[in-house]
């Protein structure tokens, strides 16, 4: 998860917009198993961790069952953290790097 944490550090924060993330393993949450957060801290928000699977925004111009992106068709993906403050979710996925400048 070394990764995560380092990509997260470079993610702005949905609530407050700074780049102020870290990444938190909460077993306290009461959910049995622990969970991987996104902690805000500023503010102390907490963000869910989850998978492109379960959250995949509309947007998204990453790889998707064909393997190639389904706006250019190209296969150069970088990967990034996607946080949203409606849902209280971050979701790590691949972008395609030819499109991502008009994925926000
Ligand atoms: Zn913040
Ligand atoms: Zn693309």
């Amino acid at each position: 998860m070394d990764e995560v944490a380092a990509l997260l550090r470079e993610t702005a924060c949905p609530a407050c917009g700074l780049e102020d993330l870290e990444f938190v393993l909460r077993c306290d949450l009461g959910f049995g198993a622990c969970l991987w957060t996104a902690r805000c801290t500023t503010f102390g928000m907490l963000f869910e961790m989850v998978s492109a699977d379960e959250a995949l925004p509309e947007e998204f111009s990453g790889p998707r069952e064909s393997g190639a992106c389904p706006g250019c068709g190209g296969t150069a993906f970088e990967p990034r953290i996607v946080c949203r403050l409606a849902t209280r979710q971050c979701v790590y996925l691949l972008e395609c790097v030819n499109c991502r400048p008009t994925f926000r």
